[in-house]
């Protein structure tokens, strides 16, 4: 009975570990990534029902009333706007770190004195990074929520990388006397406490609006903690989906960093995020060309091709409906309409993809910056729906701007230039923008959803004439 018991645990386990590994391969393009996410989906379940198979679980009340609690929990979480996805990240994170640190303590109580030195090690690594990942996550969320409580600055001082490492340094010490002697319960819980502050100490240094970058981070040290605690529960199912997720988030912060062209120390040691305010002072009085729905249309109507780069603002706006109406009607007018995607545009990574995509605009009319870049110098009209950073060229040509050597998509090589925003206001790096003071420019003030409305009831009106 028991063996055979085994013997589908150990099949749940093996299929969950194969759905995790082609759930990734699959989330890694928009064709497959529904695919991706069912895969995964069911893998979880396999996970979470191989598990309650196991015959150590003698009363399954309490496992039940955790998973009710846990989906009035998870259901609201996962209904959030996709603008908040960053922050709701985060709170998953931190669940997941306070889990693991939580099981790592219970492990600690229930095996201490006797505890081998290898599970000790993989146990404090396991509980140092939960603890700083939990804190570290709440922290995270709070900013990019915009909490009240909690300064949306970088909050920096004199030696802070110091103070920080060498608080850190000292929860390592700590491992090092309890794998020598693991009979220390007093030490344990300070080395706990400690990484909990560290999580806290790590994160204020750095930006609200910088925080989705370490947010992949976080995900990557969450996973890893549990991948440690895969070692001390002796599970390969966890560390095996605790090194896949942690390695992915790892390489999705390094994307992102490079996409940003931020140095990847900088986020590790954190105070980044100051720059922000930089480059604002240069701000000069010049004068922008400003236009309406109507005569937008009648540029769009008239044109060829037009590249459309959307940007946080398409996003905050909901406006992606009417972007797929305008795609509609001027590819039924003959326009060549492709959409310029830049690696960051939005607030995090893949955004504008997952909602052209919901959209239902093609696949194949959406393309990567890097392949986009060349046709736009032939391209009659470059339009901008809600970026702005993404189509800075002070990142190309000014040495000073924060933002300099971030690639960016080359608008301003465009035949025509129209931006659709609200206000003169900067995008997330706080810095004025010098494509909109061009001659070929034109600033089209308006929020994303209403103007692109304006522009499709205008081509619509001048198609039945
Ligand atoms: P952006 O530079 O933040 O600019 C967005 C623009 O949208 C703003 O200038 C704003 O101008 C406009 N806007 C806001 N609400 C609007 C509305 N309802 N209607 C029309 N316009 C609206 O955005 P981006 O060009 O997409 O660049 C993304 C930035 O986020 C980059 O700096 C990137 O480094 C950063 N970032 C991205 C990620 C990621 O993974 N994607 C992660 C971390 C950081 P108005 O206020 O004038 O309307």
């Amino acid at each position: 009975m028991t063996l055979s018991a085994n013997f589908y645990i150990e099949i749940c386990y093996l299929i969950a570990t194969a759905l995790f590994v082609l759930s990734l391969m699959w989330l890694s393009a928009p064709t497959t990534a529904r695919r991706g996410v069912l895969a995964g989906e069911i893998g979880m379940i396999l996970a979470v029902g191989g598990t309650l198979l196991e015959k150590g679980i003698i009363d399954l009340h309490w496992v039940i009333v955790a998973l009710v609690i846990g989906s009035l929990i998870g259901i609201p979480l996962g209904l959030v706007q996709m603008t908040a996805v960053p922050q709701r990240t985060a709170v998953s994170h931190a669940f997941g770190a306070c889990c693991v640190t939580l099981v790592g303590t219970a492990e600690f109580f229930l095996r201490s004195p006797n505890v081998p030195k290898f599970t000790m090690s993989v146990l404090s690594l396991e509980v140092i990074l939960g603890g700083l990942t939990f804190t570290g996550s709440l922290i995270a969320a709070a900013k990019l929520q915009e909490l009240k409580f909690i300064p949306q600055r970088p909050v920096t001082y004199k030696g802070q990388n110091i103070v920080n490492l060498a608080i850190l340094a000292s929860t390592v010490i700590i491992a090092v006397i309890l794998v020598l002697d693991s009979s220390h319960h007093i030490l344990f819980l300070v080395m706990v406490a400690i990484s909990l502050v560290v999580g806290v100490m790590l994160i204020i240094p750095i930006g609200g609006a910088d925080m989705p970058t370490v947010i992949s981070l976080l995900n990557s040290y969450a996973a890893l903690s549990a991948a440690a605690m895969g070692f001390v529960l002796n599970s390969k199912l966890l560390i095996v989906a605790g090194a896949l997720d942690g390695s992915s988030g790892f390489i999705l912060s390094v994307i992102m960093c490079k996409a940003m062209n931020r140095s990847f120390t900088n986020v590790l040691f954190g105070a980044f995020g100051q720059v922000q305010t930089s480059g604002k002072a240069e701000k000069e009085e010049r004068t922008v060309r400003s236009a309406s729905p109507e005569e937008a249309a009648g540029i769009l109507g008239a044109a060829s091709s037009v590249v459309i780069v959307p940007g946080y603002g398409m996003a905050v706006a909901q406006a992606q409906h009417k972007v797929r109406e305008l795609y509609d009607i001027l590819s039924k007018k003959g326009v060549d309409v492709k959409f310029g995607i830049h690696p960051v545009a939005g607030r995090m990574p893949g955004h504008m993809n997952v909602l052209l995509a919901e959209a239902d605009i093609p696949y194949e009319r959406l393309v990567e910056m890097e392949d986009i870049n060349s046709d736009i110098p032939q391209t009659d009209v470059a339009l901008i729906i809600g970026a702005n950073d993404v189509t800075n060229p002070a990142a190309r040509t000014d040495t000073s701007s924060p933002i300099y050597g971030m690639p960016i998509l080359d608008v301003d090589k465009a035949r025509t230039v129209m931006v659709i925003k609200r206000s003169m206001n900067p995008g997330f790096a706080g810095i004025d923008n010098p494509l909109y003071y061009l001659d070929r420019t034109l600033m089209l003030f308006g929020d994303a959803k209403g103007f692109v409305n304006d522009i499709v009831r205008e081509l619509s009106g001048n198609s039945a004439h």
